[in-house]
């Protein structure tokens, strides 16, 4: 048998201390440029690329294309042009021996370039994966798994593995289903995410669990959303949600620091209420400030009642920064006011320069007081609005930041949210905010009953740049106030029983105290490297629809 070597190296490993050696080198034809005399070819495969010089005496290179991949021998020489791009780009190989494994085509899609048709990068994923972008996020978002796994085996973390083909866990999306192959009435459902399993651990003695774990929601398409997903997932046994954020927050900073640079010293914890009442929502972009402040005690104390009747007042300090370089500030401010559907006469601006026409005259001594109050210097401007909802005020936020676009002092600026409302009203019905195994806190558990809307949870949200990035809760571990839950849900008697009695059953078994989190991984990915679209972070992504379009699916199975 003729046994072949492939390699002795890699195309990303010789240097200066090769020189003289008889190197085998495998790889991808990066490119190749003809001298006449001489051919110079960069070879490549995922570890570098290193320059061949080939005599074109001894092998023709106009026969061979780009992308094609070949076997070489020859000599590891010193290179008379130093290129100090790459990690090899001290020497070159002489090669005496080439040897074409495979042919490639005329390549579809140009490699390495970000710009091309995505649905065309898609369907030749396995070409496109070869350039360096996404390589080097794979290989990345590998370093992150090994970061994560070795922080969290220290803590005394076990992995552990739990099903795909599962039961339903009301994480808010709509399953996807498989028939049992035996009765076509029953199916399976595919994980939305461990939750009820990394629950049943904790009752099976595990404390201390994590998993990269896969998840299914079958959500409505939006751009950056995947319908399969990747999930740190994670739950502890006696614990509360403070040491829960502080294990995560380290981790957090730990992975920010290797893999952005950013030194973060802490990560600031705000209620869901103030994230509200300061930014309008509940997943703040916290690079920039632009923070809310509630002048309405201001407004109206001084006697001089510029609005009647009392009406809530918020006042909005847009900093110097952002707008040094605009000399149409109140231009840009005015029409972005306009098109978040606030009228123009129910704001004020306080500056030194022009101001609107508003139908409100504010005293000088409250413009004085309301500068100290939001610590304006003089060359800021503070906008005030009467009236208006927070949400709305959230949105103008985003669309100020948008439209003026400063230079951010923080790349990175993570947030925890916590104490989330238990319930949200949707079309008259209650659902959970997280999931229902969410513990209430317990000072409110007496209004479940009675003002189920006012009950707060014990869960907390990780939030970066204003997207969010995980999330979590203690849970509930007994059993009652698990079933109060799903019936204030509005779950019959008979979907408690059908898909939840296993569960409520385990919970009658000594449960422990526990709680957890999860993050979404290519969302981490995509805010630690600062590129927008999680597509890059996968190797095998859907299309905006959930098609893959290499593969051809969903399609008709034969
Ligand atoms: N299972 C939850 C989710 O997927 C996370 C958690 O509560 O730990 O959002």
């Amino acid at each position: 048998m003729n046994i072949i070597k492939y390699r002795t190296h890699t195309c990303g490993e010789l240097n200066t201390n090769n020189i003289g050696q008889y190197v085998i080198l495998s790889g991808w034809i990066h490119n190749i440029r003809n001298f006449g005399y001489f051919s110079f070819l960069d070879l490549r495969d995922r570890f570098g690329i290193t320059q061949l010089k080939i005599n074109n005496q001894i092998y023709n290179t106009s026969v061979i294309s780009n992308e094609s991949i070949i076997t070489i021998k020859g000599t590891v020489l010193e290179r008379s042009k130093i290129n100090e791009n790459l990690y090899t780009g001290k020497i070159e190989v002489l090669v005496n021996k080439i040897k074409v494994l495979n042919d490639s085509k005329k390549i579809p899609i140009i490699i390495a370039n970000k710009k091309n048709n995505e649905s065309i990068r898609l369907k030749y994923r396995y070409l496109d994966l070869r350039s360096e972008l996404l390589t080097n996020n794979i290989i990345m978002r590998n370093k992150t798994y090994i970061e994560i796994r070795k922080y969290l085996l220290n803590c005394s973390f076990l992995e552990i593995d739990t099903p795909i083909l599962s039961v339903p866990t009301s994480e808010g999306a709509r399953n996807f289903t498989v028939k049992y192959r035996f009765d076509q009435k029953y199916s399976y459902s595919l994980s939305q995410s461990p939750q009820i399993f990394k629950q049943l651990l904790m009752i099976g003695g595990f404390d201390k669990y994590f998993q990269f774990a896969k998840c299914f929601r079958d959500e409505d398409f939006r751009r950056n959303r995947q319908i399969e997903f990747t999930q740190l997932d994670c739950e502890m046994s006696f614990i509360n949600s403070d040491e829960i954020l502080k294990i995560f927050e380290r981790l957090i900073i730990i992975l920010i620091k290797k893999f952005n640079g950013e030194n973060i010293k802490r990560i600031k914890r705000i209620t869901y209420k103030e994230a509200i009442e300061k930014y309008g929502t509940d997943k703040p972009d916290t690079r920039y400030s632009l923070k809310f402040t509630n002048i309405t005690k201001l407004v109206f104390n001084d006697n001089i009642n510029i609005v009647k009747p009392k009406k809530q007042t918020i006042a909005i300090k847009i900093p110097f920064y952002f707008f040094k370089n605009n000399n149409n500030v109140y231009k840009s401010l005015i029409k972005t006011v306009k098109t978040n559907d606030i009228k123009i006469k129910d704001i004020v601006f306080i500056s030194n320069n022009i101001v609107n026409k508003a139908k409100y005259n504010i005293t000088k001594k409250i413009k004085n007081n309301i500068k100290k109050l939001v610590k304006a210097s003089k060359k800021d401007i503070i906008v005030i609005f009467f009236d208006q909802n927070f949400l709305k005020l959230g949105k103008l936020r985003k669309t100020i930041y948008k439209t003026l676009r400063p230079k951010l002092k923080k790349k990175i600026s993570p947030l925890w949210i916590t104490k989330f409302p238990l319930f949200k009203q949707v079309n008259n019905k209650l659902k959970s905010v997280h999931h229902p195994f969410t513990a209430p806190i317990p000072e409110h558990i007496k209004y479940l009953k009675t003002k189920p809307e006012i009950v707060k949870s014990q869960s907390y949200d990780l939030i970066i740049n204003g997207i969010e990035i995980g999330g979590g809760s203690i849970r509930i571990n007994k059993k009652d106030l698990q079933k109060k839950i799903f019936s204030i849900l509005g779950y019959s008697k008979q979907k408690i029983k059908v898909e939840f009695g296993f569960f409520l059953e385990a919970l009658e078994f000594g449960t422990p105290p526990h709680g957890g989190i999860a993050f979404g991984i290519e969302r981490l990915m995509s805010i630690l490297t600062l590129e927008k679209d999680i597509k890059n972070f996968i190797a095998f992504p859907k299309n905006k629809y959930g098609i893959d379009l290499m593969c051809k699916t969903p399609r008709k199975i034969f």
